[in-house]
């Protein structure tokens, strides 16, 4: 699999704003700054596709990305920044499961990302709660895994496994937007999912 176009379509806050699709799409779920956006410009080789934000938090619409003409990533908003509002946090959530609701029949699988260095989050849970609820199809991405040294990258995926009660013999990918780790092993999993 490889990405040749990729092409910024929408950016939605509700779902009239969503555009007309008859195409599969894959979600891309993480805390905000996990590095949603560095994936999706590591994976389409594309460093301006995605705005990567310094500013955590700020990121509240639902991005929609068409690949390849063929189907669409979709990244939903960070959550859990700390700083912002109960009345905030209430609107992430409500507009993620707006989503997951309105388009599920078009949805071929979901990515979860997670920080390697941190344990996931009670947000992290709950979200994967709702993708099993749902019934989507989900993997796991590790993220900034060059952040850690090799003995501490198997402790700490044994700790996500854990934590995330990830079923056995799923495999976890390895990421790194700065040195490109994994970058294949998503392309692979994309196209898995794309075939169901
Ligand atoms: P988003 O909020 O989830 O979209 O996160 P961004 O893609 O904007 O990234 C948040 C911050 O983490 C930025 O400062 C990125 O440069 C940094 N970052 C993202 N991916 C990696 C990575 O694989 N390794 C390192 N070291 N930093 C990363």
């Amino acid at each position: 699999m490889e990405i040749k176009k990729a092409e910024f379509i929408a950016s939605a806050a509700i779902p009239s704003q969503y555009p007309e699709s008859g195409m599969p799409e894959l979600v891309l779920l993480g805390r905000s700054n996990v590095g949603k956006s560095s994936f999706v410009n590591t994976i389409a080789n594309n460093r301006k596709l995605a705005f990567i934000g310094s500013k955590p938090g700020k990121t509240r619409t639902i991005n929609f990305y068409l690949i390849n003409g063929r189907f669409y990533i979709v990244d939903l908003p960070g959550y859990g920044y700390a700083k912002v509002s109960m009345q905030e946090k209430d609107r992430w959530s409500e507009s993620i499961e707006t989503y997951l609701k309105s388009r599920i029949d078009n949805i071929a699988g979901a990515f979860m990302l997670l920080d390697i260095r941190h344990k996931p989050s009670e947000y992290d849970k709950l979200m994967w709660q709702w993708l099993r609820y749902y019934g989507v199809s989900t993997g796991f991405v590790a993220m900034k895994a060059d952040k850690l040294n090799k003995s501490e990258v198997q402790e700490h995926l044994d700790m996500i496994k854990k934590e995330m009660e990830i079923p056995q013999g799923t495999d976890i990918i390895l990421f790194s937007a700065l040195t490109k780790q994994g970058k294949n092993d998503a392309l692979m999993a994309i196209k898995e999912a794309l075939e169901g």
